[in-house]
C-alpha cells in the first residue's frame, strides 16, 4: 500500500483557515465538505484529520497522526512529548499575565500569594518555578478573563494578542511569559518513507514562504542607464537584461523586496527606468 502521511489540524477556530491555505498553497488539494472528520488529497499523499486544537498534541504523540498544526502555547503546555519541526508564522500571539488595571503593578512580586487563573497551569508554573514566586494557580478552562472581575482569582495568565479583551474586562498586561505561534508538530519515530513524504511537504512550504514579501519586477531602460539600475536591483543572484527591438534599450527583470519597492521605484525612474512592471511571485525554488 502506498505510504500516506497524516496531518491534524483545527476544525474550526482561529488556526483553522490558516492551517487549510497552508496546505493549499503547497499546491495540495483536500476533498471539500466541512463536517468531515478526515480529508484525503487526490494529488498528494496526504490526510488531514480535523480536530479541537486541544486534542492534536495527544493526537500526534500516540502517533494516531504523524503531524499536527497547533499553537506553541498548546505544545509547551503539554510539555515536549512532541518535535517542533518548523514554525509556521500565523496564529502569533502571546501568554501573559494581567491584572485588574486599578491595581499598582510594582514587578514580578505582585504575584506572591496570589490566586492566578489560567488554562495553561504548566507554563505557569514554571514561569514562577523560575522566579521562585509562591502563588496559587487556579485552572479554568473557557473564559478565564472573567475570572478578577468574579472574585475566582486576583490575576490570569492568558493568551493575549491585541489585548482588547483584556481591556474589555478591566485588565492590564503586566508581564509577557511566553510567544506562541503556529507550529508543525511531529511524533519521533518517523518511518522512512513518511519522513520522504515530510521532507517534499517541508520543500513546498518554503518555497512559497520566500516568496512571501517578494515581488518580480520589470522594466524598460535606455543602455547606458543599466549599470546604475543594476545597482539598485540585487535580485535573486543578478538581474535579467535582454534586449529589445528599439535599439539602445533593454528589459531588466529582477526580484524586489516589497518593503522597498517605493523607495525604490523613485529611484530606478530617476535613472532612466520606464515601463515599470511589478508582479505578484507564488513560488520561489532556489
Ligand atoms: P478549539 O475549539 O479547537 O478547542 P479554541 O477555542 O481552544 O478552539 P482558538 O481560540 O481557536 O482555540 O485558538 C487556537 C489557537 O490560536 C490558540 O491556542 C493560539 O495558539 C492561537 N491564537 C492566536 N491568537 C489568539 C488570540 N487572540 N486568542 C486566542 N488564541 C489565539
Ligand atoms: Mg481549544
Amino acid at each position: 500500500m502506498e505510504t500516506t502521511i497524516r496531518i491534524a489540524i483545527q476544525t474550526k477556530g482561529r488556526l483553522n483557515e490558516d492551517s487549510l491555505k497552508m496546505i493549499q498553497d503547497a499546491g495540495i488539494n483536500l476533498a471539500e465538505g466541512k463536517r468531515k472528520l478526515i480529508s484525503s488529497s487526490n494529488n498528494f499523499p496526504l490526510e488531514v484529520l480535523y480536530l479541537r486544537d486541544d486534542d492534536i498534541p495527544q493526537t500526534v504523540s500516540d502517533g494516531v497522526a504523524d503531524f499536527g498544526i497547533v499553537g506553541l502555547n498548546e505544545v509547551m503546555e503539554k510539555k515536549g512529548k512532541l518535535e517542533i519541526i518548523k514554525y509556521l508564522g500565523f496564529g502569533k500571539c502571546r501568554l501573559s499575565l494581567a491584572i485588574p488595571k486599578s491595581e499598582e503593578y510594582t514587578g514580578v512580586e505582585y504575584f506572591n500569594n496570589k490566586k492566578i487563573a489560567t488554562s495553561y497551569p504548566e507554563i505557569l508554573k514554571d514561569f514562577l518555578k523560575a522566579k521562585g514566586l509562591n502563588a496559587e494557580i487556579h485552572i479554568i478552562t473557557g473564559s478565564v478573563e472573567i475570572a478578577p472581575a468574579i472574585g475566582i482569582a486576583d490575576a490570569i495568565f492568558d493568551i493575549v494578542s491585541s489585548g482588547s479583551t483584556l481591556v474589555s474586562n478591566g485588565l492590564k498586561e503586566v508581564e509577557v511569559v511566553a510567544n506562541s505561534e503556529a507550529v508543525l508538530v511531529g511524533n519521533h519515530g518517523l518511518s522512512e518513507a513518511k519522513k520522504a513524504i515530510l521532507d517534499e511537504l517541508i520543500f513546498r512550504l518554503e518555497s512559497v514562504e520566500r516568496s512571501k514579501g517578494k515581488k518580480y519586477i520589470l522594466l524598460n531602460a535606455p543602455n547606458e542607464s543599466i549599470q546604475e539600475i543594476v545597482k539598485l536591483l540585487p535580485g535573486m543572484k543578478s538581474p535579467t537584461i535582454l534586449p529589445l527591438v528599439e535599439e539602445g534599450w533593454s528589459s531588466l527583470h529582477s526580484v524586489i523586496e516589497e518593503k522597498d519597492f517605493w523607495e525604490k521605484i523613485g529611484k530606478l525612474k530617476a535613472a532612466g527606468a520606464q515601463g515599470i512592471l511589478i508582479v505578484p511571485i507564488e513560488k520561489m525554488i532556489l
